[in-house]
C-alpha cells in the first residue's frame, strides 16, 4: 500500500479521536507487585486506600483484567478543549540534522496548563465529582501539575487545595497566580496547616520544603477532611491508564498513515507520560506484533532506572504512603540543587519498573546541558520552546537519529513532547548566561538514598 503523504501536523477529527483509554497492565505477562500497606506489610486492599483516593481511581488501579476502559463522555468533553494533540512530522529537525531518520513528535503542551498532565487531572477531578465529594488536594513542585488540577476542578466545581514546595512558590509566583484564577487555594509547604508540616518547620526551620513534604501535607488534609480526597499526578497505575490517551491518539494517527515506528522514546519523572505513550504499542510488542525500542530518558542527576533498585519503597519522603515497589534512589534521596530540569522523583511507575525489569524497554540517563542544548536546537529548527522535562526525550530522539545518519538506516523514532517551556525560563536563563552545572550523583550519594529504602523482609 502506497504511503499518503504526512502532513506537518496530524489531527484527528472528533470522531477518530479514542473512546477508550488502554489499560497496559491487561496486556502485561506479568503484574507488578501490589503496593503495600506499611504497617501490617500486606497487600493494600481497596479499603486501605479509600480514604485517600476516589472510588473509581481505587478500581482503575486494581483493575488488571480489562484491556479497553472505557472514557466517560463528561471527561471526553474535556478532553475535546484542548484535544486531539497534534502528531508533529519533524521535518525541519530532520533536515537540520542530515539525518535519513523519520521523527515524529506527539505535542501536549497546547493547553493553558501547558502539560500533558490535564489528561489525568480531568479524569480524576470527574471521579470525585461523581462521587458526590466537595474538595480534593494535591501537592505541586514546578507547578504544572497543580496549574492542571486547578483547570479540571474548576470544570467539575470542586474545591481545591495546592500544596506548593515553597523554593518553587517563591521562584514561580505567577503559575501561583495561575492556580488562583482558576479558583485554588495555594498554600507553600511546609506549611503550619498539616502535623507534617509542623514537624518538618520545627526540624528543618527555613527549609524550602520538598515534594515528598508536600505530597505528606496534601494527604494528611485529604485524610482528615470531610467529603475530600487526594489527587496525584503521576506514578500511580489509574494515571499511566489516563495519559493512555496519548499512546491511543499517536496509534491511531499512525496507522491511518500507514507509519510504524521503529523507536519510541519518552521523559520518565513519575513514568505517566512515557506509560501513557507507549501503552497500546507495548501492548502489541507483548503480543508479538512488533519489535519497537521503548526509551525512558532520565536525568543523569536522578537516575532512578539506571542506577536505582527495585524494591518497595515509600511513595512520599515523610514515609506515609504504601509501599510501591518500584525502581527508586530511595524515598531520602535529593536530586543536587543545581538540578533545574524538572523530573526530580526519586521512584518510578510499578508499571514501567516491570517492564524495565523484564526487559521491554531501555533506560538512558542524559546530563542537562546537553538537554538544554536538544531544547535549544528544537526551538531553533522547530519553532517549539519545549519543557525541560521533555527535552530529555528530545535530546534522546535527536541521538537517536544521529546513529541512523551513521549507519544511513531509515529508522522512524516517534518521541512525546510533553510540554512547554515558558514556566521554565529561570532554568534557561542558567543554561544562556552559562552557570548550569551537571551534577551526578556518586555512589556515596545514592548510598545515603538507598539507606532510606524501608528494611523490611520483602526488600531482601
Ligand atoms: C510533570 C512533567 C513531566 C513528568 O511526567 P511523568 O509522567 O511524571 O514522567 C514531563 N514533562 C512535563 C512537561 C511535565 O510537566
Amino acid at each position: 500500500m502506497a504511503k499518503k503523504t504526512v502532513p506537518y501536523k496530524i489531527y484527528l477529527s472528533e470522531d477518530e479521536m479514542p473512546k477508550v483509554w488502554y489499560n497496559l497492565k491487561a496486556a502485561m505477562n506479568k503484574q507488578h507487585p501490589p503496593f503495600l500497606n506499611p504497617a501490617t506489610l500486606q497487600p493494600c486492599t481497596a479499603d486501605d486506600l479509600r480514604p485517600v483516593f476516589c472510588d473509581d481511581c481505587i478500581e482503575q488501579e486494581l483493575n488488571c483484567k480489562d484491556l479497553l476502559i472505557e472514557i466517560p463522555e463528561e471527561i471526553r468533553g474535556f478532553y475535546k478543549m484542548y484535544r486531539p494533540s497534534p502528531l508533529v512530522r519533524a521535518y525541519c529537525l530532520e533536515k537540520a540534522l542530515g539525518t535519513p531518520a523519520e521523527i515524529y513528535y506527539k505535542f501536549e503542551g497546547n493547553n493553558t496548563s501547558g502539560s500533558h498532565k490535564l489528561n489525568s487531572a480531568a479524569a480524576q477531578a470527574y471521579y470525585a465529582k461523581k462521587q458526590g465529594l466537595k474538595s480534593i488536594t494535591t501537592e505541586t513542585g514546578a507547578g504544572q501539575w497543580g496549574t492542571a488540577l486547578s483547570m479540571a476542578a474548576a470544570y467539575f466545581g470542586l474545591d481545591l487545595t495546592v500544596y506548593m514546595v515553597k523554593v518553587s512558590s517563591e521562584q514561580k509566583p505567577y503559575r501561583k497566580e495561575v492556580m488562583r484564577t482558576y479558583g485554588a487555594t495555594v498554600i507553600p509547604s511546609p506549611s503550619d496547616t498539616t502535623a507534617a508540616g509542623r514537624k518538618i518547620l520545627a526540624e528543618f526551620p527555613g527549609t524550602g520544603g520538598s515534594l515528598g513534604c508536600a505530597i505528606s501535607e496534601a494527604v494528611e488534609k485529604a485524610v482528615t477532611s470531610d467529603s475530600c480526597r487526594y489527587v496525584l499526578g503521576s506514578v500511580l497505575d489509574h494515571v499511566v491508564l489516563h495519559q493512555s490517551v496519548i499512546g491511543q491518539e499517536c496509534k491511531i494517527a499512525m496507522e491511518k498513515y500507514g507509519i510504524e515506528p521503529d523507536i519510541i522514546i519518552g521523559c520518565c519523572g513519575g513514568g505517566s507520560n512515557f506509560g501513557g505513550l507507549i501503552a497500546p504499542f507495548m501492548g502489541d510488542k507483548i503480543a508479538g506484533k512488533n519489535n519497537i525500542d521503548f526509551i525512558g530518558v532520565e536525568p543523569a542527576s536522578c537516575p532512578s532506572m539506571t542506577r536505582g533498585r527495585y524494591a518497595y519503597d515509600f511513595c512520599d519522603s515523610a514515609k506515609t504512603t504504601p509501599l510501591a515497589k518500584m525502581y527508586t534512589l530511595g524515598c531520602g534521596f535529593m536530586p543536587s540543587a543545581n538540578h533545574a530540569g524538572g523530573l526530580r522523583y526519586h521512584g518510578m511507575s510499578p508499571i514501567v519498573s516491570e517492564l524495565y525489569h523484564d526487559g521491554y524497554m531501555r533506560a538512558v540517563a542524559v546530563e542537562q546541558s546537553k538537554v538544554f542544548e536538544a531544547a535549544e536546537y528544537f526551538a531553533r529548527t522547530e519553532g517549539i520552546l519545549p519543557a525541560p522535562e521533555s527535552s530529555h526525550a528530545i535530546r534522546t530522539a535527536i541521538d537517536e537519529a544521529l546513529k541512523c545518519k551513521e549507519t544511513g538506516e531509515k529508522k522512524t523514532i516517534l518521541f512525546g513532547l510533553t510540554g512547554t517551556g515558558y514556566f521554565d525560563l529561570s532554568a534557561y536563563k542558567a543554561y544562556n548566561d552559562g552557570t548550569m552545572a551537571d551534577t551526578i550523583p556518586t555512589d556515596a550519594d545514592l548510598a545515603k538514598g538507598f539507606a532510606s529504602i524501608p528494611d523490611i523482609p520483602q526488600n531482601k
